[in-house]
């Protein structure tokens, strides 16, 4: 990396700069460096692992963010086990809890069983979701037949038309807040189409084993990260948010608050919103503007409770459990062991856990667990949460919360390169779009045509 001074901020030269040390944007870096490409991966954030994040309670390492992986999830399993770190599976032995419209039930098996009822019109509705998502072509849902019609109204709207029950709903919007961070109303229904296809389908979405939530990372995913981070050494730089990127037919120029990097290409891994905090000379075309704009980040927190042991294991209960009401809509047990402390995790509805004070989202989680889970419930050893929706860069989680018109109208600009600038990060997966899997792919993939751009440069040059 070669480094000098213009006007008092430090200019740095690489082949190519990297905005974002997220999965995507670390994954990218690794691949070019292999290649023996320069890079500089620029992250706004004091950290690496953007939507990745760990904490700890009673001294158990929890992921805050991205936890699970599946088993088809295969490019951040490679890169896991190439920094050495492990996969644990997801407890979920015994029965799981279901409070719904005021009652407690038990049952196993992914879906719960209120009533006859209410099992025969969830599986008419998985059917008919079923149906439509094999329309969805993974790489472009909005080239897909009918994708304009599957666009124009939201989730929501569709379980109307559909007449579903009050509790396939119920059901519907637990999926809905876990995925898009919003409620089905407010999310299209091609958007919807379109993760749940990326994801193999509404049931490898939903499953423990052999789904989309079977392992969890042993170290937490955070810890991928570093790991890679620490690989890549000098060439990441932490708390430097990007906030211009001009570009000419020589190259571009990177800038910071402080430095300013020239590089041949960037390759820039925010998420679509976030892209509009970045200005760009030229700028975007209106179909990026109108990405930027529309694309809002979804919010979900998180609150992870311990407790001396997992009672709720001796009880013959996974510690999973999904709920229509309050602040907590689904836990999962993520206890080290069945001894040592007992952890839950806990999702958490933004709109009411993110405004109030720490003491009162704590005991509103913990309210909720007496609920689920008894009387023990209440005496737990220590607590932590965290609020995506709220974070002071780059905010919002797990996904884009995609209204009606936005995908057709604007998607086609996720992956379109703006001359020099070239974009990854999961949101431009095709298959696995949303999770680590997919942003670990499009940082594979950005650098590989990135780097094929290099040698073609290199050999026109000598012509020129
Ligand atoms: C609560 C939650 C739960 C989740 N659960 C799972 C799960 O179980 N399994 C799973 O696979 N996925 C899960 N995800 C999704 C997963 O975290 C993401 O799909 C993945 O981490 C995205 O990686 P990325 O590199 O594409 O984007 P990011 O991780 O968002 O990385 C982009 C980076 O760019 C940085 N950035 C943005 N703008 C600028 C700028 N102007 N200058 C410099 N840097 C900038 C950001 O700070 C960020 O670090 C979850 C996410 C959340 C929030």
């Amino acid at each position: 990396m070669a480094k000098s001074h213009e006007r008092g901020s430090t200019v740095t030269s690489v082949d190519v700069v990297i905005v974002g040390a997220g999965f995507a944007g670390l994954s990218a870096a690794e691949r070019l460096v292999s290649m023996g490409v320069s890079v500089l991966v620029v992250e706004g954030r004091d950290r690496v692992g953007g939507r990745s994040l760990s904490g700890e309670v009673a001294g158990v390492k929890v992921d805050l963010g991205a936890t699970w992986v599946a088993r088809r999830h295969t490019a951040i399993r490679s890169l896991a086990s190439r920094v050495g770190c492990g996969t644990t599976s997801q407890f979920n032995r015994g029965h799981n809890v279901l409070w719904m419209a005021g009652r407690r039930h038990t049952y196993t098996g992914t879906l719960p069983m209120v009533s006859p009822a209410a099992m025969v019109d969830m599986a008419r509705i998985q059917t008919a979701l079923n149906k439509l998502v094999s329309t969805i072509n993974v790489d472009a849902a909005w080239e897909s037949p009918h994708a304009s019609r599957l666009d124009d109204i939201s989730f929501g709207e569709w379980l109307d038309q559909k007449h579903a029950l009050g509790s396939t709903r119920a059901l519907m919007t637990i999926v809905s807040k876990v995925q898009w961070g919003c409620s089905p109303g407010d999310v299209s229904l091609l958007h919807a189409l379109r993760y749940i296809r990326a994801a193999g389908g509404i049931d490898h979405m939903l499953d423990v084993e052999g789904g989309q939530q079977q392992d969890r990372i042993t170290e937490t995913t955070q810890e991928i990260a570093r790991r890679l981070a620490e690989r890549l050494g000098d060439s990441v730089v932490v708390g430097s948010p990007v906030r211009r990127i001009t570009q000419d037919d020589n190259g571009v120029t990177v800038r910071t608050d402080s430095d300013a990097i020239k590089a041949k290409y960037v390759i820039v891994t925010a998420a679509p919103a976030h892209r509009a905090d970045i200005e760009f000379q030229p700028a975007l075309p209106e179909k990026s503007e109108g990405l930027t704009k529309t694309w809002r980040m979804g919010a979900l927190s998180k609150a992870f409770v311990a407790y001396h042991e997992p009672f709720w294991r001796a009880d013959g209960l996974s510690g999973e459990a999904l709920t229509d009401t309050g602040t907590v809509f689904i836990t999962f047990d993520v206890s080290p062991n069945d001894t040592g402390p007992g952890v839950l995790m806990a999702f958490c509805d933004p709109r009411v856990f993110d405004g109030f004070s720490p003491e009162n989202r704590r005991s509103r989680v913990i309210r909720q667990l007496v609920d689920l889970y008894g009387p023990r419930a209440n005496s737990p050893i220590d607590y932590v949460d965290h609020c995506w929706g709220t974070e002071p860069f780059a905010p919002g989680g797990p996904n884009p919360a995609v209204p009606p018109y936005a995908s057709v109208s604007h998607a086609s600009a996720l992956t379109e390169p703006h001359g020099r600038v070239h974009w990854a990060g999961t949101e431009t997966a095709g298959e696995w779009a949303g999770t680590m899997n997919g942003a670990v792919l499009t940082g594979q993939r950005a650098a590989e045509r990135v780097a094929a751009l290099l040698s073609h440069d290199a050999r026109e040059e000598p012509t020129r």
